[in-house]
């Protein structure tokens, strides 16, 4: 992404060299994206029938979140928006007086997307919708495969003049007294110099953190899952236009529809249950058969002290993780190169930049941590160790802030450019069982029989509008649909 990003961007202006090894080959997962992935692509010129196509893509309109407030428990947390507004407040303030009142129902008839999802609905946008119809604003991202996704942008970079390098790095060498990166070495004794680097080596962190010793932020305290085992399933159903994140007893699973097939993981605690029980948790909660076997991942969750440190700008799981949960590291991943197209350097490499990116990134991950800590922390459920750690767990003092705001009385306030806004909070906040002590008083102020016509309007017109859309899998044969993959499916002993 950084390569083909940078290039497309640049041009002839800069060099891009690409090192990457076969033998240690990529992480093979994060297949789930959010919508802001679209406007990567564009930058690109990336035809999006083609890229779905290539990638076995399918389209996601939002999460469906299982047995996380409490078993039995289900929400959609939907992108796009919630209702209509009126005046001075948000749809959600009208729903909260209406439902009050036993005049609504729940938050997700008033969305089309968490109406749509469920139904196994989507369409993108119709270029014929009038301005004021929910059709008109569809908002969704994508599921992918990602190693498909990798290759499609290595091919779109050496196109547009990256030189790639196949090998795998043995050595680091610095400038002795500014301890600036001045290049890298190869196993086949090569070597690759540059005035800036872009560590994209995954969790090995080889240059800012093997290199520069960055340092690390931990935020296990709150996140406390610290292992995923994946493994993907022959595809029983249409795909789902939709992830599945089910809460397991000590961690939770993902489900991911593609076209070819179906990615699954089980990200859990390692304090709370063994690789092999999670394993073989995974094994027997699949949709179809495995189609490999089950593959461990560790991480740590938390971020560089500095994402950017002297000529190194770490992009991707060098710079930090957190856990999947809500899709977020890819967008982390775009985020990182468009702020570093922004403040790129000449080669004095003025230290403001640097701060200037290091505090902007800082931002970024601590609003989406503190996200995912929400679907978490106000749960109910006590049935396992795990749930018992996270019901008495402390939170940061900054998600404890937007709780007691939206339980007071359905308030939220978007902090400069943190990624998740109103709609997403009230969503989780909602759907994982919080409900505000009352609502804003201005909603008062409109009269109760428009109030109540309004919500009744809303939710017509949403189902009246999901009805016309298609079925995702008709859409998707009508407009991308990728080339048939067989499987071998592995012969367990
Ligand atoms: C369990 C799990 C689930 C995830 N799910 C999602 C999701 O649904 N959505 C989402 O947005 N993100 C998800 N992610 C994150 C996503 O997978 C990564 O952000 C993304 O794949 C980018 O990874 P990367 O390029 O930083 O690292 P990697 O994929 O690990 O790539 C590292 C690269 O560095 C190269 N390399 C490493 N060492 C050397 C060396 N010595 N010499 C030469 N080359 C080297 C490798 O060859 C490879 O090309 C998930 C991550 C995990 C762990």
């Amino acid at each position: 992404m950084s390569a083909a990003a940078i290039s497309k961007s640049f041009g002839k202006s800069i060099q891009v060299h690409l090192v990457e090894s076969d033998d240690i080959g990529t992480i093979g997962v994060g297949e789930a994206t959010v919508p802001h992935i679209s406007a990567f692509n564009r930058l690109l010129e990336i035809n999006e029938a083609e890229f779905v196509r290539q990638t076995q893509g399918t389209f996601k309109l939002g999460i469906m979140f299982k047995d996380w407030g409490k078993l039995g428990d289900s929400y959609v947390h939907g992108f796009g928006t919630i209702g209509r507004d009126l005046g001075l407040m948000p749809f959600h303030q009208y729903w909260l007086k209406a439902r009050a009142m036993g005049g609504a129902k729940d938050l997700s008839h008033y969305s089309l997307n968490t109406v749509a999802a469920p139904q196994g609905r989507f369409m993108v946008p119709p270029s014929d919708a009038p301005p004021n119809s929910p059709l008109a604003e569809i908002a969704y991202a994508y599921h992918f495969d990602a190693g498909l996704y990798a290759r499609y942008l290595r091919n779109l970079s050496e196109a547009q003049g990256v030189r790639r390098t196949e090998g795998k790095v043995v050595a680091i060498h610095q400038d002795p007294e500014s301890g600036f990166v001045e290049s890298v070495q190869l196993e086949s004794g090569a070597t690759v110099s540059a005035d800036l680097f872009i560590d994209c080596s995954g969790f090995r962190a080889m240059l800012i953190e093997d290199t520069l010793h960055a340092g690390f932020e931990d935020w296990s305290e709150w996140l406390p899952c610290d292992r995923a085992v994946a493994v993907p399933c022959a595809k029983v159903g249409p795909p789902t236009p939709y992830t599945c994140s089910t809460a397991r007893s000590a961690g939770w699973q993902w489900r991911i529809p593609l076209q070819h097939r179906t990615g699954n993981g089980y990200v859990y605690s390692s304090q709370f249950i063994s690789d092999d029980e999670a394993a073989a948790f995974l094994l027997n909660n699949l949709d179809g058969e495995a189609l490999g076997e089950p593959r461990p991942i560790r991480f740590t969750t938390g971020k560089r002290k500095k994402l950017w440190d002297k000529n190194v700008i770490a992009i991707g799981l060098s710079g930090g993780f957190i856990e999947p949960l809500e899709s977020t590291a890819i967008f982390l991943i775009q985020s990182g190169i468009s702020r570093l197209m922004s403040l790129f350097p000449h080669a004095d490499f003025d230290e403001v930049l640097q701060n200037t990116y290091n505090a902007q990134m800082d931002f970024e991950y601590k609003k989406i941590r503190d996200f995912i800590i929400l679907h978490y922390c106000v749960t109910t459920r006590e049935d396992s160790d795990f749930w018992k750690y996270i019901r008495a767990m402390r939170i940061p003092d900054s998600l404890r802030a937007y709780i007691d705001l939206f339980s007071a009385n359905g308030q939220f306030f978007r902090e400069g450019t943190e990624l998740f806004g109103l709609t997403s909070w009230v969503q989780v906040m909602v759907g994982q069982g919080i409900l505000p002590k009352t609502y804003h008083p201005a909603v008062d102020w409109v009269k109760t029989s428009d109030m109540l016509g309004l919500v009744e309007h809303v939710e017509k017109v949403v189902a009246s509008n999901v009805a016309l859309m298609p079925k995702h899998e008709a859409f998707i044969a009508r407009h991308c649909a990728a080339p048939t993959v067989s499987f071998k499916v592995p012969v367990r002993q």
